[in-house]
């Protein structure tokens, strides 16, 4: 018997499949390249250290990851390349726990904070100060990836500095934050103005694939649990690859082989080009609510419990996942595109 649920092929494998099937190429090599020995990788993208304007050294902050089950951490300190060698000398575990480098890229505009994370990357990028917004994430996202880095717009909302217009005018980005942990950045908006959730979607329905991150911006590892402290611990992802290392984090984010999470944790899906089904590793506890979203946000459907499927129509535009527990935690999927990116 055919299992409906496939654990050993991921969603977001399975999706980034569809997404090329879509738009006309061959589905075959990336099962290929991933159907054999993948697994979940837990990480976080977003993290600072004494190195700049973080209060904890870089072994405080890579020993609290390594200590709660993440299995990799990119340092991205302010205008520096913190040095990974000796923290992966003395906390790094093959195929358990590695440190990578990276940086935020921390530009402004007329007052504003425009900041770009580059993952991976071995040389700094300065903020290039373009004169306009777009001009501006656009010299940063390009200064990250020819220093071999993957580009991450950072908190939109922070300042409520960015725009689904501005996100969506700029070239060769594929991921964005749409959850931050620190306590300033203003996911959820309001105010009238839009969460980062909302800009996520308006940016992916005007043709912009973009695929969501969820972080924690920690810079303190000396103050859990205290309120106004950016802790960690809050938003991560999980990446979909066949061993931990730079190469296999890096391409798998590049094809969204990945989902976000704040707490939520899926435990198996599946994507063929006729639907999309979901299983959330259910804790005794909660309840779940499953939101299938299409273009313009638009809720397809809606499903009470931690599984749910969805018929796919092929007019969505895009569909992607959200699932929800009854304590306020979330997790994101990427999504499925029809159509041209
Ligand atoms: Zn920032
Ligand atoms: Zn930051």
């Amino acid at each position: 018997m055919q299992k409906q649920y496939l654990r050993g092929r991921s969603l977001l494998t399975s999706m980034a499949a569809l997404a090329l099937a879509v738009t006309g190429f061959s589905t075959s090599s990336v099962f290929a390249q991933t159907e054999s020995k993948a697994r979940w990788y837990k990480g976080n993208t977003h993290t600072h250290t004494l190195k700049s304007d973080g209060d904890s050294t870089p072994e405080e902050v890579t020993k609290w990851y390594r200590d709660n089950g993440y299995n990799f951490l990119f340092i991205t300190d302010h205008e520096m390349i913190t040095p990974v060698d000796e923290l992966n000398k003395a906390f790094g575990k093959n195929g358990e726990f590695v440190v990578f480098t990276g940086q935020e890229v921390t530009d402004r505009l007329d007052g504003k904070p425009y900041h770009v994370n580059g993952l991976g990357v071995t040389k700094v990028t300065m903020p290039n100060r373009g004169k306009t917004v777009v001009e501006n994430l656009q010299l940063n996202i390009d200064g990250v990836q020819s220093s071999g880095g993957i580009a991450q717009i950072n908190h939109p909302n922070f300042g409520w500095a960015l725009n689904a217009e501005q996100i969506a005018q700029v070239k060769q980005i594929k991921l964005m934050e749409v959850f931050n942990g620190h306590f300033m950045v203003n996911n959820l908006g309001g105010g009238g103005s839009p969460s980062v959730e909302n800009i996520w979607d308006s940016v992916l329905s005007k043709g912009t694939l973009i695929y969501g991150i969820a972080s924690d911006d920690v810079h303190t590892v000396r103050h859990l649990g205290e309120r106004n402290f950016a802790t960690p611990g809050h938003g991560w992802i999980m990446v979909r690859a066949t061993q931990l290392d730079l190469r296999s984090i890096m391409d798998a984010l590049s094809r969204g082989d990945f989902y976000a999470s704040t707490g939520v944790e899926l435990d198996e899906i599946a994507v063929n080009k006729r639907s999309i089904s979901i299983k959330i590793k259910a804790d005794q506890w909660s309840k779940y609510d499953i939101r299938f979203i299409g273009k313009n946000g638009r809720i397809l459907k809606e499903s009470v419990g931690p599984i749910a499927s969805y018929s796919i129509k092929g007019d969505e535009g895009y569909v992607r996942v959200k699932a929800t527990d009854s304590n306020g935690q979330a997790a994101w999927t990427q999504p499925v595109w029809f159509g041209r990116k």
